[in-house]
């Protein structure tokens, strides 16, 4: 069975239905073993209108398999409007035919249905999501999963979102896989100019071994030594030049998300302060 990535409001999706669905009074699938696909009159609300596409639902009932249902995408799409993000994170693992469809980052239904819940549903965040990242992760990473990427741990405090380098991470797994400014340029493998192109973290205190200093992802520090390797002599300054209007608008867009970071935490306290009976600080 394949399912389709598109849109297309012809494909179909075969859907497990959850167990406690077999148990409906509607349905009754104990009593009526072979029930037989419904009409389009048949098809209670709000299956039954709407579409000119005429569903249909094939329900099969054994005591060895799970009852299966077939709707369109378009109609399971319209269903997850109604679903908070915390729903599709569950629905999400109910099997693998839920997952593919609504984790695939490449499908504009799927992110849109990511999108609907996370606006209609969520205070925070507001911004879309930075570039490169899908609305699943973006949803996840900022609200639901606090646990550091790389170890797991999920010490209260012991992570941090950085959006430099879109990735919650605690501080020594962090430290594993940055690199500080002053040790790239001790390897001299890449001009100042270039190192600027690259996104960095300023780090003060903490678990740190320098007070404060430019941490850099070491992949992408090796990854941008590749491609400045690659380019011919007369491209570097085109190539340099497209760096750095990228990097400018990248890192405009990390500021606004530390922004609106810091106006979520500040609502946060606000909120916790009026709750004790406090008065928020001017
Ligand atoms: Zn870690």
């Amino acid at each position: 069975m394949t399912i389709s990535r598109t849109t297309d409001t012809t494909s179909t999706l075969h859907l497990k239905v959850p167990n406690n669905l077999s148990s409906s009074p509607n349905l009754s699938p104990l009593s009526s073993p072979k029930l037989s696909p419904l009409s389009t009159e048949q098809i209670p609300e709000p299956f039954g209108l709407q579409t000119p596409l005429t569903p249909t639902f094939h329900f099969s009932f054994s005591p060895q398999q799970p009852p299966i249902v077939t709707i369109s995408l378009e109609i399971f799409a319209k269903i997850c409007e109604h679903l908070t993000p915390l729903d599709i994170i569950n629905l999400s693992k109910v099997c693998k035919q839920y997952r593919d469809y609504l984790c695939s980052k490449t499908s504009a239904a799927s992110q849109a249905i990511w999108r609907k819940a996370r606006t209609q549903f969520l205070i925070y965040p507001r911004l879309p999501p930075p570039q490169g990242m899908d609305e699943e992760r973006y949803i996840k990473i900022t609200n639901f999963d606090k646990r550091c990427e790389f170890c797991g741990t999920n010490e209260p405090g012991s992570t941090r979102l950085y959006w430099e380098f879109q990735t919650r991470s605690c501080d020594p797994c962090l430290l594993e896989r940055t690199v500080i400014h002053e040790e790239i340029l001790m390897a001299n493998r890449i001009p100042t100019n270039v190192l600027d192109t690259i996104p960095c973290v300023w780090i003060r205190g903490g678990a740190f071994p320098v007070p404060v200093h430019r941490y850099y992802w070491t992949e992408e520090v090796e990854s941008t030594i590749e491609s400045w390797d690659l380019q011919p002599e007369s491209e570097l300054i085109k190539w340099l030049s497209r760096r750095v209007i990228h990097h400018k608008a990248f890192m405009s867009e990390v500021s606004r998300h530390y922004a609106e970071d810091q106006k979520q935490w500040s609502d946060s306290y606000i909120l916790q302060r009026k709750n004790k009976g406090v008065s928020a600080p001017l």
